[in-house]
């Protein structure tokens, strides 16, 4: 029987970068098993992400993770390099526009306050300001706009989920397909994990980056996640008239775009109190596109904002799943509760793929060192679910 000192349940983006990271921990000389059933990453999040990144958030660790997370993409070429060859992601800083009217000025200048001390190079404008910078967009109802200037954008996510595999394989991660099944505990502590083959494999650690299997996963050791997966749509969209540089906008309806080739991608989240249904992983019913959303939702707020857009060809779209946090929308990155070797990396409430980088290397820290060496992330602790003490964060699309 073969026994790892880590093993990893879920080989996507996450799964990755922590194998990733913890093999160039230079105190790290153990050996890494990443567990992954799907090994196209068909209804894996990493593969149906929007791909963003942006310093606009409400709370100072989500920051400091994109900070982390923009400077890793700007080297990826030469940090995920094998054998001189180097991936392409594709990164382009676009920026993030969020807009908002009277009643929400003062919230969006108190965000940006906040990402300002943290050091992201945040614009606020008024709304003159806007209609100068952006003269596609319709401003006569807002009061003002966030603009990231730089460190914001959109990448190829499917680029970075494979050359972190890559990478992480090229170092030594041994990667094999199947699905964990069943977790063994030895007191407080994870003993092995089993996989849908019967296969049983000791492990030194356990490291839960399953996406939206990772409630069911953490469940198998005892441990309650407050994370369910919810389905998430994306339209993409051309238009006839061109417009020059366009950012993500997040829009007061919620509804965002940004550019995608030669047209767009657009998305909205459910308002409180809406419809907001379940993934399944094991139901493909549940992971159709939401056609109605587009024509019904997105659409007039696309042409509400841009007149460009009263006439848009729609195209393709895809759906996903969030692994969203029922607590606060925040993740959960830690050791889970009372077990001493069995660490969390989930609930990225459509946030996880630019958190990758820092929360890879957050997790690598925390196993080699049992404690965070780099960046704190010790406010998305698992404490914070036993206490039932939410990190609100308030940006969230
Ligand atoms: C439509 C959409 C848009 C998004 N837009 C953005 C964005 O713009 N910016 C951003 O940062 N993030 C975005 N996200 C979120 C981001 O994609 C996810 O947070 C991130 O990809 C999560 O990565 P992950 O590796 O944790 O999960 P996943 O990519 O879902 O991977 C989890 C893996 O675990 C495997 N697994 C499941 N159960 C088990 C098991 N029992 N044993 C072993 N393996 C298992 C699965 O097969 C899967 O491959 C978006 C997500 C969606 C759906």
């Amino acid at each position: 029987m073969q026994s790892f000192d880590v093993v990893i349940a879920g080989g996507a983006v996450m799964g990755s970068s922590v194998a990733y990271h913890l093999l160039t921990e230079p105190a790290f000389r153990g050996r890494v098993l990443v567990v992954e059933p799907d090994p196209t990453y068909r209804r894996s999040a990493s593969a149906l992400s929007a791909a963003s990144i942006r310093q606009q958030f409400s709370t100072a660790v989500n920051i400091r993770i994109s900070l982390y997370g923009i400077a890793f993409l700007r080297g990826a070429g030469e940090h995920l390099a094998v054998d001189g060859e180097r991936p392409e992601i594709g990164l382009k800083e676009g920026g993030y526009l969020y807009v908002a009217d009277p009643a929400g000025a003062a919230i969006l200048a108190g965000n940006r306050a906040l990402q300002k001390a943290e050091g992201a190079d945040i614009a606020l404008l008024d709304a003159a300001g806007l209609a100068q910078r952006f003269p596609w967009l319709r401003t006569d109802d807002l009061a003002c706009g966030t603009f990231g200037r730089s460190g914001e954008g959109w990448f190829d996510g499917w680029g970075l989920l494979q050359a972190l595999r890559r990478k992480a394989r090229a170092l030594g991660a041994e990667y094999r397909a199947g699905a964990v099944t069943e977790i063994e505990r030895d007191g407080d502590r994870i003993a092995s994990v089993t996989l849908a083959d019967a296969t049983r494999i000791p492990c030194g650690a356990l490291v839960n980056c399953a996406g939206a299997g990772g409630a069911a996963l953490a469940a198998l050791a005892g441990i309650a996640l407050p994370v369910e997966a919810k389905r998430r749509s994306v339209f993409s969209f051309a238009c006839r008239e061109r417009l020059d540089g366009v950012p993500l906008v997040v829009d007061t309806t919620g509804v965002w775009f940004r550019p995608e080739g030669d047209g767009f991608i657009s998305g909205v989240s459910p308002q409180a109190g809406e419809d907001d249904p379940d993934w399944d992983t094991d139901d493909p019913a549940t992971q159709e596109v939401d056609w109605p959303l587009f024509e019904e939702r997105i659409w007039p707020a696309l042409a509400g904002r841009v007149p460009a857009f009263e006439a848009v060809r729609p195209g393709r779209a895809w759906a996903g799943p969030y692994d969203m946090c029922r607590l606060d929308h925040n993740a959960v990155v830690g050791r889970a509760g009372g077990l001493a070797n069995f660490y969390l990396c989930n609930g990225f409430s459509g946030h996880g793929l630019q958190q990758a980088p820092a929360v890879g290397r957050g997790l690598a820290e925390l196993v080699v060192h049992g404690r965070f060496t780099s960046l704190d992330l010790s406010d998305l602790g698992y404490e914070r679910v036993i206490a039932g003490r939410p990190l609100l964060e308030r940006n969230v699309i």
